[in-house]
């Protein structure tokens, strides 16, 4: 089993299949990025050796991510492969929807057994302006897509900025009951220099959110956990649970158990801190022994750090988050 120094059981990893988009969010991307050249990012190959690795040593639950994953080519052929893995409990997936009119139903043949789909307003015009080139239709439609082809569970992820959509969070939250979804709202992470806000003026606190909430729906306290970050509370008559990813207000560091493998190869030990070890340097010297692998990522675990220090003030980490994966 993974674990680290301050006796954290590592037992989640993030997958990011491809730092490239078909999406711009502004708090995510800068408007004119660039994307790593193709050779440098890992084949598929080299993707699924990682993950029988990671599997192999303990890890248990897989989110596939990016970057965008159902932009990436042939990205059913490598759910198919990591899905069979033994000892793999479950093979998750973050996505924007907007492609899941056409994939929903092979992802889920392919193995994918819950998904978390990324909407940020419910109105077409601001939806444009905060995906900048997006098209609000196409997610619904996606969404519509992955209730009709049979996945559970189905979560919404919202990034709320103030001055952008705080005044939606009852709406969002509504829509994701109406349709018998769970839904996580997100605080805004300074990963990134942007161009198009100031992140510590949009910065708006789980809490003030949650109050927003609590005048409108009847939310009961709930020790629900998906294995991810969000704390949850029951909407109650309703099958729908309300996350809270609340990395600014209330540090979750202490009960983290997921490292990242960026696109390109990297460990990635912390969202909010730069420790990581290049795996695809290994995976290319060793082709075909995976001892030297697993042991860099046994190794890697010593270097996990204790907590982020995240302040909506300075951007410390320049790394985006289509570079981390979600
Ligand atoms: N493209 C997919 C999507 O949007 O769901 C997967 C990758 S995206 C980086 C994963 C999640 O990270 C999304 O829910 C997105 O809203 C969130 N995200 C991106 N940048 C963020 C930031 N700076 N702070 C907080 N969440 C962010
Ligand atoms: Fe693309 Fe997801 Fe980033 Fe939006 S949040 S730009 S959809 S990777």
């Amino acid at each position: 089993m993974l674990s680290d120094k301050f006796g954290r059981r590592i037992d989640y990893l993030r997958l990011s299949v491809t730092d490239r988009c078909n999406l711009r969010c502004t708090y995510c991307m800068s408007e004119d990025m660039n994307f790593l050249p193709r050779q440098q990012i890992l084949s598929l190959e080299e993707i699924y050796q990682v993950a029988a690795a990671f599997v192999e040593l303990g890890i248990r639950k897989i989110r596939l991510t990016g970057g965008e994953p159902l932009i990436r080519r042939d990205i059913l052929k490598l759910v198919e492969a990591v899905a069979k893995l033994p000892d793999l409990q479950e093979l998750t997936m973050t996505t924007n929807g907007t492609m899941l009119p056409e994939m929903a139903t092979s992802l889920k043949s392919a193995g994918v057994s819950r998904l978390n789909i990324s909407i940020d307003s419910l109105q077409p015009q601001r939806f444009k302006q905060l995906t900048r080139v997006g098209e609000l239709d196409q997610v619904i439609a996606g969404i519509e897509a992955a209730i009709d082809a049979g996945f559970k569970r189905v979560k919404l992820n919202a990034v709320i900025l103030d001055g952008f959509n705080q005044d939606e969070v009852v709406d969002l939250a509504q829509y994701a009951i109406s349709n018998g979804l769970d839904i996580s709202f997100i605080e805004e992470m300074p990963l990134g220099d942007i161009s198009s806000h100031q992140r510590q003026n949009t910065q708006i606190s789980s809490q003030h959110i949650k109050d927003q909430l609590i005048s409108r729906f009847n939310l009961l306290e709930s020790t629900d956990k998906t294995g991810g970050p969000s704390r949850y509370m029951r909407v109650a008559d309703s099958p729908s649970r309300i996350g809270f990813i609340s990395p600014i207000s209330d540090n979750f560091c202490a009960s983290c158990n997921r490292v990242r493998l960026t696109a390109e190869g990297r460990l990635l030990l912390c969202l909010g801190n730069e420790h990581s070890v290049d795996l695809r340097a290994i995976i290319r010297a060793y082709p075909s022994d995976t001892a030297p692998l697993k042991a860099a990522i046994i190794n890697a675990m010593q270097i996990k750090p204790e907590r982020h220090h995240f302040d909506p003030q300075r951007t410390d980490i320049v790394r985006f988050m289509n570079m981390s994966g979600g």
